[in-house]
């Protein structure tokens, strides 16, 4: 669909990373901190967004706590506070959560979809128009 919008949450598997011998250097830096081999589910996130081999990783235990990671990042590099505010990926700008929409993922487990609710009316109304 020609809406949907890459939000980069999964630049660290995305295969511009250095690799050596068929494997991504922070993946391999990340087993050996850890000491053991590194399950694939689990993801490596580079704590300052860079490309640098000497970045700070953190391993994430799997891809959904790693894209939380990812929006809360771009909460605060908007200048929002993460426990607050999230940053809507069509308009680009801050909400509060409350001014998010949600759904519900599993009975009582509620997670913003990354549309405010004005953008979500705008849709809708684009739709209705067409
Ligand atoms: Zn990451
Ligand atoms: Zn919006």
């Amino acid at each position: 669909m020609a809406w949907k919008r890459d939000d980069n949450t999964g630049e660290d598997e995305r295969k511009w990373y250095p690799k050596h011998e068929g494997r991504y250097d922070h993946r391999v830096r990340a087993e050996l901190a850890l000491g053991k081999p590194l399950p694939t589910h689990r993801r490596v996130h580079h704590a300052d967004g860079s490309m640098r081999p000497t970045a700070q990783l953190v391993i994430c235990e799997n891809q959904s706590y790693h894209k939380l990671l990812h929006s809360r990042m771009k909460v605060v590099t908007a200048g929002g506070d993460p426990n607050r505010h999230r940053v809507c990926s069509l308009c680009l700008e801050i909400k509060e959560a409350s001014d998010m929409t949600r759904r519900e993922i599993a009975p009582g487990v509620q997670a913003y979809s990354g549309w405010c609710l004005v953008c979500k009316r705008r849709k809708r109304a684009d739709y209705a128009v067409a």
